[in-house]
């Protein structure tokens, strides 16, 4: 009890400070340069690294003449990317926002259909949802995993909607839900396997938006590969780009065919014919960055490594302060450390914008995580759960320099 009394009593003073902004502010940067070192200029939040044989690939790509679709870089990427995952197959496209919107087509997302959606997510995620012609449903996410829980997301489902014959309506809007889109957040899983039971005893389909959980893991089976479908981006800003671009994974053969043919004009094939038996997309990896990105491919093991002891620094440095927490993965999962996170102590969340501009002009890039996808103005109206984690987490984390170039391991 008395403990209790006086750390209240403490830590009332410590947070009772005028100069409360600079010694917080002055806290991170000291923790930070303790890993990094000082910043000269600026420490980017996540850079790009081509360390390997990029330019020696790009250099064939150039020379044959294959630098678009066809080309042989492309299907060893996507042979990479599936014997990497444990996925039967991968398909690469030009971004992770169309992989995401080629998936939902695939597990059968339609126009006027709605689709459950973390409301804390890159607004990829929710984009995707309506270039389908469908409506984001927004989900809260649970405070540890980041993600989707799987018991908002059936107590949810319980209350909000009714099975008519095989589908799954939502009974406020009278719209059919489709699908789940699972996003794992800065590369830690959420509770996947328990989201995928769930959502098939209501008849739904999973996405997994594994953009950011390239090299990460749930109970030993790599992400992405648990829903009907995952995704993934090889933006500038991911574990490994490849310029632009993104890939389907799927275990379905069907699946697998219906995503290449779609993403590829949905041409038959033919030696001189053009036929086309639905309407597809011109989505297409080009060549030049799957040579890229099958680089980048032969780097990912290095860079995983690199990545995951920077956080165990950073997890180190932060681990007695007394206005952050450093966010851990979850205990069932391997996570990627695509970006770093900590999380500011609840005194102190009013104070989130001064804190990072006070750190971000020291030259350490650091930043507020995405704004709650039902806070932008497109998506304000849309159907939604209570929203009360996002939004406070949306006030608390703060994301910090992650790439893996920043430490060495060997
Ligand atoms: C990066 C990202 C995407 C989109 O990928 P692009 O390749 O930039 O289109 C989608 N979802 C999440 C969660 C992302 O982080």
């Amino acid at each position: 009890m008395v403990r209790t009394v006086q750390s209240i009593n403490m830590t009332s003073t410590i947070f009772d400070n005028p100069n409360l902004v600079e010694r917080v502010g002055n806290d991170i940067v000291n923790r930070l340069a303790s890993v990094l070192g000082e910043a000269k200029g600026t420490v980017a939040l996540h850079e790009p690294e081509f360390l390997g044989k990029e330019n020696d690939y790009l250099k064939s790509c150039i020379e044959s003449g294959w630098v678009s679709y066809s080309g042989s870089f492309v299907s060893k990427f996507e042979k990479s990317l599936a014997d990497y995952t444990g996925a039967k197959y991968a398909i690469c496209v030009v971004n992770g926002t169309v992989a995401l919107q080629t998936a939902l087509i695939l597990a059968g997302v339609k126009p006027n259909h709605e689709v459950l959606v973390p409301n804390l997510s890159f607004v990829a995620t929710a984009n995707s949802v309506v270039h389908c012609g469908a409506t984001p449903h927004f989900l809260d996410v649970n405070e540890n995993s980041l993600g989707i829980d799987p018991v908002l997301l059936e107590r949810h489902l319980q209350l909000n909607s009714k099975i008519v014959g095989d589908k799954t309506v939502n009974i406020k809007t009278g719209r059919q839900i489709t699908a789940v889109i699972a996003m794992h957040t800065f590369g830690h899983a959420c509770e996947i396997d328990r989201i995928v039971e769930v959502a098939s005893s209501f008849g739904l389909k999973v996405v997994e938006d594994a953009a950011e959980a390239l090299g990460s893991k749930y109970k030993g089976v790599h992400l992405g590969t648990y829903g009907n479908l995952g995704t993934l981006s090889f933006n500038g800003n991911k574990i490994i780009s490849s310029g632009g671009g993104g890939a389907i994974l799927t275990n379905d053969k069907a699946m697998a065919l219906r995503a290449k043919h779609l993403t590829t004009t949905a041409k038959v094939s033919h030696p001189w014919e053009f036929f086309h038996d639905e309407i597809g997309y011109n989505f297409r990896m080009p060549n030049l960055n799957a040579a890229v990105g099958y680089a980048q491919m032969e780097q990912l093991p290095q860079k995983l490594r690199r990545k995951r002891k920077l956080a165990e620094l950073y997890f180190k440095a932060f681990e007695k302060s007394l206005f952050f927490d450093f966010v851990v993965a979850p205990q069932y999962a391997e996570s990627n450390f695509w970006l770093n996170t900590i999380r500011i102590k609840p005194e102190i969340v009013d104070r989130r914008g001064d804190i990072l501009d006070f750190v971000n002009k020291y030259g350490y890039q650091c930043r507020a995580v995405w704004a709650p996808l039902n806070s932008l103005a497109m998506f304000s109206e849309n159907p939604a759960s209570t929203l009360h984690t996002s939004e406070h987490l949306y006030n608390s984390l703060i994301n910090i320099p992650s790439s893996p170039q920043l430490i060495d391991v060997d």
